[in-house]
């Protein structure tokens, strides 16, 4: 659908894939006004489809979208347009277990002007993608890097929406990462650079002995959807659950004396991510053997158990599509 002043949001419609027409001065291409989000439709084993917390995506957007001075979109009527379009692309979504079908909700800025100010007109769209399994066989723990050389957001900035440009900044990083046979970085706070973030995707959790511990929501951290189930449902399992900050050094000298008994990243693309192995200023420390720990599996066989309907989800989390 397309925003402007006199209007508002008009125009709303589904039409095919198809590339879309902007002046080569929209804004979104100088100065970054683009927000998005990402969810999933699931096939359940009973044929039905399944969306996780879908509400709770639209909710972020409208987040981003007044952090970034963008027009609010209506949550109903956008979350009717997005299952309507599920519905009509069914026949899409992969069959087999861990597979689904990626929707990618966006907004963009697209007036043509090069002052720097907020667009007076926009398009909202929902791409739609078959996703193959984020585990082609099994749990993968994954190794990451922490960088203390490059960050990823800044007190006061936009860490905490999700907006294109906190991707942008964090490509350089990833790309080191990845030459070094590292799968994410690790993130460490702006000002001091100690205190644990998040992850390239994922919001990240250190299970100690006594218990679970994720870095609080700063301002520069995206407050994941996955996170806060994860939060629940340990809660739920009478784990202690602590939202508080969290220094690397605390984390090596846990790996180091045994304390640290888990890590794990939870985001929508794999849900849960066990970590192996971090690297931290040239030496790499290895964590519950480079295996997947039992509450990162026991996490992962819950949340997805809901998501493909193979179990009952007491906590209203899922939206059946029929
Ligand atoms: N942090 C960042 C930067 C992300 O891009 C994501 C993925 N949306 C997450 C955390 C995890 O959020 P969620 O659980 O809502 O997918």
């Amino acid at each position: 659908m397309d925003y402007d002043r006199d209007r508002g949001w008009h125009n709303p419609r589904i039409c095919p894939y198809q590339p879309l027409v902007l002046d080569p001065a929209a804004i979104v291409l100088h100065y970054a006004q683009t927000i998005f989000e990402g969810l999933k439709a699931y096939l359940g084993v009973d044929g039905r489809v399944r969306l996780f917390r879908p509400k709770d995506n639209m909710a972020r957007m409208n987040r981003s979208a007044r952090r970034m001075v963008m027009p609010e979109i209506n949550e109903t009527f956008a979350l009717e347009a997005l299952i309507e379009l599920v519905r009509l692309e069914r026949e899409w979504i992969p069959s087999e277990r861990g597979a689904s079908l990626y929707i990618r909700p966006t907004m963009i800025g697209t007036q043509a002007t090069l002052g720097v100010k907020p667009s007076c007109s926009y398009y909202y769209y929902v791409i739609l993608s078959p996703v193959g399994a984020y585990y082609a066989e099994g749990f993968n723990p994954v190794k990451i890097y922490v960088t203390d050389r490059y960050v990823r957001a800044v007190p006061g900035g936009v860490g905490d929406v999700k907006t294109g440009g906190n991707y942008a900044a964090s490509l350089m990083a990833s790309e080191e990462a990845k030459a070094k046979g590292f799968t994410q970085v690790l993130w460490l706070d702006a000002k001091e650079r100690r205190f644990v973030e998040e992850v390239g995707t994922m919001n990240i959790f250190f299970y100690f002995e006594d218990e679970l511990v994720t870095p609080e929501l700063t301002g520069s951290i995206l407050p994941g959807i996955t996170r806060d189930s994860v939060i629940k449902l340990a809660r739920d399992w009478g784990i202690p659950v602590a939202e508080r900050r969290i220094s690397i050094e605390e984390v090596i000298e846990g790996i180091a004396t045994g304390r640290l008994k888990e890590c794990f990243g939870t985001g929508t693309a794999a849900v849960i991510s066990p970590v192996g192995l971090l690297r931290y200023q040239d030496q790499e420390y290895v964590i519950n053997g480079g295996q997947t720990g039992p509450l990162a599996q026991r996490l992962f066989n819950e949340l997805t158990a809901y998501q493909y309907g193979e179990k009952e989800d007491p906590y209203g989390w899922i939206k059946i599509i029929d």
